[in-house]
């Protein structure tokens, strides 16, 4: 028998989520955000959950071969557009659109033989200050832009720092409207939390949202929301079994550095799962586990290979039983990864994309 622990990524849920963002921003074109292999989930096996989207939104160029390469032909996006000239001839074979942010961007399209003109979204540092055009220098660059005979349709992009915050999305938002007030073409902002929190407002959910993180089931701004309250469904399961129990006496300790000691005597499960397989080191005790779908929690520190759970309120529990480590756990129980992650001082999008590759993984259809 193989090592027990499982990741299982439910295309339902997928299907669920996509059709969830599309109500949050009626009428908008929806990009299935897939960058880093689909969030852990694999790209290959999230397609088919995903399908349903307007596009397929990346960053690197071997995904968007393999989206071609399941048979996608409609829009992908680069969300950072080309880092070196060669990039572009693959652009115009596999009809990428791609993203433009910065002048050297510009000049490699300028002397890009193609047939078929590129559509780019041009990108504006509205206030994030990572990729983009400052709203002072935007005008120039469309105007360049326009001007090159390679390129065919040009929309308007920003992304925003404080979607899922208290600061909000309010200012950049009035810095890009004003920037690209009488300029043509479509318009893409949101992320996942901006469509979720503000994408009742026509000019928020624009031509295109681009939600990632709620795609796959996990709050965009938790813990302030949990998934359930955006009615989003987990897409992916960590589950595994415990392999070895211990029956504790008062003063004992747990696991590497003795981080536990039990105060009274009582009994704990060995769980087949560790920090090689992507589960965070930095949960520490208490961190929320599901036992046989019963609530508990973690106690002493994550080794490599294992984890040590409490097994008070499961009595039953023993060898072979059944350990969720987020995501859907047997009898309907659920376990967020925001509630793991929040314990590891992280968020969601971080545990699913550490997913190791160790950890087999199956598809629930
Ligand atoms: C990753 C990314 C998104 C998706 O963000 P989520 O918070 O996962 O919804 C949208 N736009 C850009 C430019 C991104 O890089």
């Amino acid at each position: 028998m193989p090592r027990p622990i499982l990741a299982t990524i439910h295309r339902p849920a997928l299907r669920h989520n996509l059709a969830r963002m599309r109500a949050a921003a009626p009428d908008a074109r929806v990009w299935g955000v897939v960058k880093a292999n689909a969030y852990g989930h694999g790209i290959a096996r999230a397609y088919d959950g995903l399908r349903a989207a307007d596009g397929f939104a990346l960053l690197d160029l071997d995904e968007a071969q393999r989206v071609r390469d399941l048979g996608w032909r409609g829009p992908i996006l680069l969300l950072e557009g080309v880092f070196e000239s060669r990039d572009l001839e693959l652009c115009s074979r596999l009809g990428l659109w791609h993203t433009v942010h910065c002048e050297a961007q510009i000049d490699m399209l300028a002397v890009h033989k193609t047939h078929q003109p590129h559509r780019v979204f041009l990108k504006m540092n509205s206030g994030m200050n990572r990729l983009g055009f400052r709203p002072a220098a935007y005008r120039a660059a469309y105007a360049r832009l326009d001007a090159l005979p390679q390129v065919d349709e040009i929309s308007h992009m920003t992304h925003f720092s404080d979607a899922d915050g208290p600061r909000g999305i309010a200012h950049q938002l009035q810095v890009f409207l004003e920037a690209t007030r009488d300029l043509p073409g479509e318009r893409s902002l949101s992320n996942s939390a901006a469509a979720l929190r503000f994408g009742g407002e026509p000019a928020v959910r624009a031509d295109w949202v681009r939600p990632g993180i709620a795609v796959y089931g996990s709050a965009p701004d938790a813990p302030v929301h949990d998934a359930q309250h955006w009615g989003l469904q987990p897409a992916m399961t960590l589950s595994t079994r415990i392999i070895g129990t211990q029956d504790l006496q008062a003063g004992d300790t747990v696991g590497y550095g003795s981080s536990f000691t039990a105060e009274a005597p009582m009994r704990i499960g060995v769980v087949a799962c560790g920090y090689a397989d992507g589960y965070p080191r930095h949960c520490g005790t208490g961190t929320p586990v599901l036992v046989e779908g019963v609530r508990t929690r973690l106690v002493g520190r994550v080794s490599m290979d294992m984890i040590t759970v409490d097994l008070t309120p499961v009595p039953q529990a023993g060898l072979g039983s059944e350990v969720t480590m987020w995501g859907r756990g047997p009898g309907g129980a659920l376990l967020s990864v925001d509630e793991v992650a929040q314990a590891a001082g992280t968020v969601g999008y971080e545990l699913m994309c550490a997913l190791a590759p160790r950890v087999p993984v199956q598809v629930e259809d």
